[in-house]
């Protein structure tokens, strides 16, 4: 817990999320001005600054998250038509909040390359 970090208060309930998904390890919640009819932030419980930041340690993480994803896009109807999973790192990357987090983008068709 960072006690100046949004996402960290989002975990500690001291800001209210529409949390749809929770473990041990991570938790899932709407983004608060969604980009796709689906747009959900799966981040790590962990206070993590950037994906720059990640270590060895992490690696069983990531692939938590990217799972946790999936059954998010099952649960949600759009596994099937597909949906897209995106990291901003840093400020060139589009990062705004300093704790790692992956958006869950989907119900829609996802245009390439992103902007
Ligand atoms: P990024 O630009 O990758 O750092 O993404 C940050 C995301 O956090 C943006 O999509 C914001 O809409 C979202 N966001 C900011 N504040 C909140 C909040 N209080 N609850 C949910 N999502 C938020
Ligand atoms: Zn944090």
């Amino acid at each position: 817990m960072t006690s100046d970090c949004l996402f960290c208060k989002i975990i500690s309930g001291d800001i209210p999320a529409t949390i749809r998904y929770e473990d041990d390890r991570v938790i899932a919640f709407d983004d608060i001005d969604p980009k796709a009819p689906c747009h959900f932030l799966i981040i790590p419980k962990k206070h993590i600054a950037t994906a720059l930041d990640l270590t060895p340690e992490d690696n069983e993480l990531i692939g938590h998250i990217y799972q946790v994803a999936g059954k998010i896009a099952r649960d949600s109807g759009f596994a099937d038509a597909g949906y897209r999973v995106v990291n901003n790192c840093n400020k060139a990357g589009g990062q705004v909040v300093w704790h790692l987090h992956f958006h869950l983008l989907g119900g829609r068709n996802m245009t390439w390359p992103p902007g």
